[in-house]
């Protein structure tokens, strides 16, 4: 199956053939999953894994269940060709890249939902979305069975659905959180941002910009946690987003919080113009 020179596995059994391979050679295996469309946030998840697995598979599969019906799914970025040679360039031992009908063949009933964690911020906002990511990164990790799997920060609500997921039912696979790789602006990257005009990438930073001015805001005064938010808010209209949510939440399991006395996250999304952005930092109680 090499393609130019990178083993790619289209069907689950030649992926297990391969971990199963290695495993038997008391080898470490790290599963790197992404929608393709390739960039250094990507690569960085690659680079994790090898600092800790003696081999990395990395999966390419745009998963038509978390698109919702009025997103991207047919316009999503799709270049296998330049991805395979970033994986190859990045040193991944093989890449599962399966079709649709091989992951979800005919007949295919089963949806994986985690409540709590997956209901609010970017689950309220897509209704689905969660349900589709915890379904494929379930059905991956099962696939592949690795030893750790590697999620950006980037997607932070994500990231903990994921750990939720694989610990409700028992997955036996450490999932690894990997902190946001950003443009020099402070952008971080993202496969939409190709959408984004030229004079929207000049006002994209602001979002980053005014995350960072929330939470020093929210540091220096944490008894005004709301004011601070709206202020928030108010700052991204200005600079021209439409933001669907600024909210601050417990780091470790996303619930509101009223007082800045454990460590939190500050999470966005927002839309600029047409494309829909998301960002969050930590933020730690003095
Ligand atoms: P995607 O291809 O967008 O589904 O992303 C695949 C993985 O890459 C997910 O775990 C993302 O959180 C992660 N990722 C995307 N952008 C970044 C970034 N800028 N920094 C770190 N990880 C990222």
């Amino acid at each position: 199956m090499p393609t130019r020179d990178i083993a790619v596995a289209r069907t689950v059994a030649a992926l297990r053939e391969a971990v199963a391979a290695w495993r038997g050679r008391q080898e470490r295996v790290g599963l790197v999953p992404t929608m393709g469309a390739l960039h250094r946030g990507h690569l960085a998840l690659v680079e994790a894994a090898h600092r800790q697995c003696q081999r990395v598979v990395a999966s390419l599969f745009v998963n038509p269940k978390q698109f919702g019906p009025r997103e991207d799914f047919t316009a999503y970025p799709r270049d296998e060709a330049a991805d395979l040679a970033k994986f190859r360039q990045g040193g991944v031992d093989l890449v599962f890249a399966p079709t649709v009908a091989e992951m979800y063949p005919g007949g295919f009933a089963t949806t994986v939902q985690v409540g709590g964690i997956g209901d609010a911020l970017e689950g309220a906002h897509r209704p689905g979305h969660f349900d589709g990511v915890a379904t494929v990164v379930s059905k991956l990790l099962l696939q592949c069975l690795p030893d750790a799997a590697y999620f950006g920060e980037k997607d932070y609500q994500q990231l903990l659905v994921v750990r939720r997921m694989a610990r409700d039912l028992d997955i036996p696979v450490r999932i690894e959180g990997v902190p946001t790789v950003r443009e020099p602006d402070g952008l971080a990257l993202s496969s939409r941002n190709v959408y984004l005009s030229p004079e929207e990438r000049q006002v994209a930073p602001s979002l980053y910009r005014v995350l960072n001015d929330t939470a020093a805001a929210i540091g220096a005064a944490p008894a005004s946690i709301a004011t601070n938010l709206d202020k928030g808010l108010a700052a991204l209209r200005q600079a021209g987003f439409v933001p669907d949510y600024l909210e601050l939440r417990d780091a470790a399991d996303l619930s509101p919080m009223s007082a800045l006395d454990h460590p939190a996250r500050l999470l966005t999304a927002a839309l600029l113009g047409r494309t829909r952005l998301i960002d969050n930092i930590p933020v730690m109680p003095r």
